[in-house]
């Protein structure tokens, strides 16, 4: 019997699993995915939400006012690429501006600090790329970017190091609960693609799926719908031409399209808002790149057609409510919920994953462990930079003489040596197919999306896991990358 299960292996999952991971429990997380942050975790924009676009009132502004500054934290002590680049929403006309003090207004009252307008000549100073027509902006100084796989997969290995079980390939298919015959305690059975599991209580973090698993639990029913976002990244040579991120002002479908730099670098234009009937449906479409690329065009008028390296997309879990769900479901003790947790979820998670460890640790009398063990230091990273500077070099070269695999380089667009490669298979909760070496090492992100490093990649894989390399997948599933090999004469 496990005392916690947590259903979902995304930000939001990984972030309490990382906080009950205080307790003295047993806590297993299930998600039916080959890797942790599989599902919308991995496909954001990566904003730390400065928090004056939710609506006042709402758990949406709560969690993102109070989740700000805890991202900037958490990443810190997790070692996550992160930065305070500020944002920047910009007025196109002068008949905009009111609409820049409206924003003000409303995040002032959801308690957000360093808010004010800005004059064009401003804006244009700090980012010269902007369109030149704009009439002004809002600034928000503690807007910023961060790694959002980084800090979910960071999450996961802090949990596990703190002792929590994740089982991935494990689709939870139906819940139940049972109370003991002396009308006591509340067991849950939960039943998955590898046999049933048991626990005390339950938290369903499933992302857009979390309405199906909650309406086979609890009499007060959800809808959550997909909404897609798509996506275009550009090159790193783009990217480092912009600081801020860049956003219009808000629609009614969401925060508009923006424009911004990653923490790797690179620049997102994107996303679009649209409701897709399929869970699973992640295509990025002709028509809705095109409309991106007209958008963002307003935003940067010397947007060109170079530089493009992939497309992506990602879907919001839209509750009919239109705010996150939070905390205890009433009709079923020791059931917890965090659903509808679309944007600003990853500024939020932090906050939300506070509270759930809170209610839990309350409702079942928990004690806290008397020793937190410490996140893993990062994998070893490896840079050009290094090159230059003849202490450096020295470094490296002691550290290659101990490692050579250190010194072989796979990945040449984002320097990825071989032992960052292992290493990242090694760690726990490690690599286990090519899109999780990508996201734990950014191989395969690069301006030549693996065109050649993949071979290499599936030969370690193959090696350090013991199997085929025909075995091997790109996320798990059907998504095998060979079929088979060619016979070679002697
Ligand atoms: C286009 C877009 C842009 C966004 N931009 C931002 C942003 O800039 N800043 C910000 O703060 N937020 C942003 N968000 C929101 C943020 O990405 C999400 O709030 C967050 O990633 C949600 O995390 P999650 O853990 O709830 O969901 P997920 O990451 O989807 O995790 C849910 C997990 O549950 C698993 N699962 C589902 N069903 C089952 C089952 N039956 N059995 C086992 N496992 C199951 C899935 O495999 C998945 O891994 C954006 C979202 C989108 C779509």
């Amino acid at each position: 019997m496990h005392d916690v299960v947590i259903i979902g292996a995304g930000v939001i999952g990984c972030a309490i699993a990382r906080e009950v991971s205080r307790y003295k429990l047993r806590v297993l997380v299930l998600d039916q995915a080959s890797d942790v942050c599989e599902g919308t975790s991995k496909a954001n924009s990566g904003i730390i939400h400065a928090g004056y676009d939710a609506t006042p009132g709402t758990r949406k502004a709560h969690y993102n006012v109070r989740g700000n500054p805890l991202v900037y934290q958490w990443a810190q002590e997790l070692s996550v690429p992160c930065q305070n680049n500020t944002s920047l929403v910009l007025a196109f006309s002068e008949t905009d501006l009111p609409r820049i003090d409206a924003l003000i207004e409303r995040g002032q009252q959801n308690g957000v600090t360093g808010l004010r307008k800005v004059s064009r000549e401003e804006v244009l100073d700090r980012e010269p790329l902007v369109n030149p027509a704009i009439a002004g902006a809002l600034l928000a100084e503690t807007g910023g970017i961060v790694s959002p796989y980084g800090l979910t997969i960071a999450l996961a290995e802090h949990a596990a190091v703190n002792g929590v079980e994740f089982r991935l390939n494990c689709q939870v298919q139906a819940l139940a609960h049972q109370t003991d015959l002396d009308g006591g305690q509340t067991n849950f059975i939960i039943e998955t693609s590898q046999g049933p599991v048991q626990a005390r209580a339950i938290v369903n973090a499933a992302g857009v799926f979390a309405d199906r698993l909650h309406n086979t639990l609890s009499q007060d029913t959800l809808t959550i719908t997909a909404r897609r976002g798509e996506y275009w990244m550009l090159d790193k040579r783009i990217g480092a031409q912009f600081c801020a991120t860049l956003f219009q002002l808000p629609t009614d479908k969401g925060k508009g399209i923006l424009v911004t730099p990653t923490v790797e670098q690179t620049l997102i234009l994107g996303p679009t808002s649209d409701p897709v009937p399929d869970k699973m449906d992640t295509r990025t479409t002709a028509a809705k790149l095109e409309e991106i690329l007209e958008a963002a065009a307003q935003t940067w008028p010397g947007l060109r057609k170079d530089s493009f390296i992939t497309s992506f997309s990602g879907l919001r879990a839209h509750l009919a409510e239109g705010d996150f769900r939070v905390g205890r479901v009433p009709d079923v003790p020791g059931y917890y919920l965090a659903a509808g947790i679309e944007s600003p979820g990853l500024t939020a998670a932090p906050a939300i994953a506070i509270d759930l460890a809170e209610l839990i640790a309350t409702d079942f009398n928990l004690a806290l462990k008397p020793e937190f063990l410490s996140p893993p230091p990062p994998i070893p990273g490896f840079s050009l930079k290094q090159l230059a500077d003849p202490d450096e070099l020295d470094n490296l070269a002691a550290e290659i003489a101990r490692d050579p695999a250190m010194g072989r380089m796979v990945c040449r667009c984002e320097q990825v040596t071989e032992a960052q490669i292992r290493a990242a298979i090694r760690r726990p909760v490690g690599a286990r197919t090519l899109d999780g070496i990508k996201r734990r090492t950014r191989a395969n992100m690069g301006r030549c999306q693996g065109g050649f490093c993949t071979p290499r990649i599936l030969e370690i894989l193959a090696e350090e896991l013991g199997c085929d390399s025909t075995d091997l997948t790109k996320s798990g599933g059907q998504s095998r990358i060979l079929t088979g090999q060619l016979g070679v004469e002697a």
